[in-house]
């Protein structure tokens, strides 16, 4: 389970919309969803792809506190007079059936990264180990999730990278756009 004094936040509150439903009287839709950002869990790719989501024990009870979080969330005030406290997901309240729920309904945060994990498929600079003149760099050598989306993340890892391979290569030319 993450330490909230020692470990980088695991959970995330995510806010959609707002989306209209079509409705004559103009109603619009938003979504307040919870998101795990570290699991623990680990996919594997192989012939396909296994996600193996809620495989590590300790996956399922976090997410249960997001959920419950988002239920804070929306039972405040400010929130319920936007909602006229109408929702679409269920009202489920014993642990069992939210836990059955969850793993049913759980869906991708499309934050995958680590099939060529830097430490054991690619080294620090980023080229495959044990092949000559074969580089990987993007979300896939994470070695873990970030505790944030990917996006950003990967850009970042990829400047840098190209920063250092220029720099190695080049690196007067380097100096002189950098003074
Ligand atoms: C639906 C969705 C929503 C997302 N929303 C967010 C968000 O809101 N914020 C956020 O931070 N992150 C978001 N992400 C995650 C983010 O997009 C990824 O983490 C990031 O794009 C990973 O970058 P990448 O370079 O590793 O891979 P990609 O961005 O997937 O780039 C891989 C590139 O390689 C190309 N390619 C693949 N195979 C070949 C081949 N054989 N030859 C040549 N080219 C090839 C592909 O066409 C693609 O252009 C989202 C992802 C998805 C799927």
């Amino acid at each position: 389970m993450a330490k909230p004094t020692t470990d980088p936040p695991d959970l995330q509150i995510l806010v959609g919309g707002p989306f209209p439903t079509g409705d004559a009287d103009g109603m619009q839709v938003f979504f307040l969803a919870a998101a795990l950002l570290k699991p623990r869990s680990r996919g594997e790719v192989r012939d396909g792809i296994r996600l193996n989501y809620f495989d590590h024990a300790d996956d399922l009870p976090r997410l249960l506190e997001g959920l419950e979080r988002v239920e804070t969330a929306i039972h405040a005030g400010a929130i319920q007079a936007l909602t006229r406290g109408e929702r679409f997901s269920p009202h489920i309240t014993g642990t069992a059936d939210l836990e059955a729920w969850v793993k049913e309904n759980a869906w991708t945060y499309h934050h995958p990264v680590g099939t060529c994990a830097m430490g054991s498929v690619v080294d620090a600079e980023c080229r495959v180990i044990g092949v000559q003149g074969l580089s990987v760099v993007d979300a896939s050598v994470m070695p873990d999730i970030p505790s944030a989306n990917t996006n950003v993340p990967t850009i970042m890892l990829a400047e840098h990278v190209a920063h250092r391979r220029t720099v190695a290569v080049a690196p007067t030319r380097v100096a002189a756009t950098e003074s």
